[in-house]
């Protein structure tokens, strides 16, 4: 037996010619009858249903809209945490005796995700590095075409202190672009 379909406004059973709109997309009968009354009635019959549908549109869009961010970072601590985590595989490289950290930023991007378990993209790589590179903090050696860059700190040439002050003046002027994007659970 085939489904029974009731008209939309006054709940008849459909028989014959329905006709059949569509409103954000949710299919609406109307059984001969009503399909035959003036606009404005129909609409009055409709309404509590249009309502409904709106309101149901609306919750959808904004759930869309709704991202959730994780809590166990701060967007504060972005920066200071893909600094350090960066300066680091720089050390481990010099203390492994290579000359400075060859990779490309794809390679780094996630190594630094899986230090900081932030989602680091080699977008990011790229924003850190060359903040770092015009704060002084690291130089930047180009690799060439298709090949990865070299990067080394500068705290020999500047030396320990002046090389930790200039990191603490990093940190409090640097925001990595978009950053909140990293915590987006
Ligand atoms: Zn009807």
């Amino acid at each position: 037996m085939a489904e029974v379909t009731p008209c939309t406004a006054c709940g008849a059973e459909l028989q014959g010619r329905k006709s059949l709109f569509e409103y954000k997309g949710v299919p609406l009968w109307l059984c001969e009858r009503c399909a035959a009354l003036p606009l404005s009635q129909r609409f009055d019959m409709l309404k509590p249903l249009i309502r409904t549908i709106d309101r149901e549109a609306k919750e959808r869009a904004a759930a869309a809209a709704r991202v959730a961010y994780r809590e166990d970072i701060t967007e504060e601590q972005i920066e200071p945490l893909l600094l350090h985590a960066f300066l680091d595989l720089i050390q481990e490289r010099k203390a492994a005796g290579k000359r400075e950290l060859v990779a490309t930023m794809e390679t780094i991007a996630t190594w630094l995700s899986e230090r900081t378990t932030l989602p680091v993209k080699a977008q990011h790589v790229q924003y850190l590095t060359l903040a770092l590179r015009d704060g002084l903090i690291i130089d930047v050696g180009g690799g060439g075409i298709g090949r990865p860059n070299s990067y080394d700190t500068t705290e020999a040439k500047m030396g320990i202190e002046a090389f930790w002050d200039q990191v603490d003046a990093f940190l409090i002027v640097w925001k990595m672009p978009n950053r909140k994007s990293l915590l987006e659970a």
